[in-house]
């Protein structure tokens, strides 16, 4: 699922450190990136993060404290879908679930 979900947070030095938050968007390759938390950024202002309390791959900056509303909706959205890149299903089928 990190295939879908983009993480980053602001460069070093583009605004206060305690603004750092780790925000998620889709990979979508715009040049604008727009955030789960709907607030728009350069990408040249950004850099790439592990997800929230991962190890950063190398490339990666280590991910400061997640943005909450961010961090909220990427949960909810991997509960009730395994695939973040798509909207949750709701076929109402129980089969094959708990
Ligand atoms: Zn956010």
């Amino acid at each position: 699922m990190s295939d879908t979900v983009q993480w980053f947070q602001y460069k070093r030095g583009i605004v206060g450190e305690s603004q750092r938050v780790v925000h998620c968007a889709r990979a979508a390759g715009d040049e604008r990136l727009v955030s789960w938390c709907r607030r728009e950024f350069d990408p040249t202002a950004v850099e790439p993060t592990a997800e929230p309390g991962a190890t950063p791959a190398p490339g990666e900056a280590t991910p400061h404290g997640p943005c909450i509303p961010c961090l909220l909706l990427v949960t909810s959205a991997t509960e009730t879908n395994d695939s973040v890149a798509a909207p949750p299903a709701r076929d109402g089928l129980p089969h094959g679930v708990r």
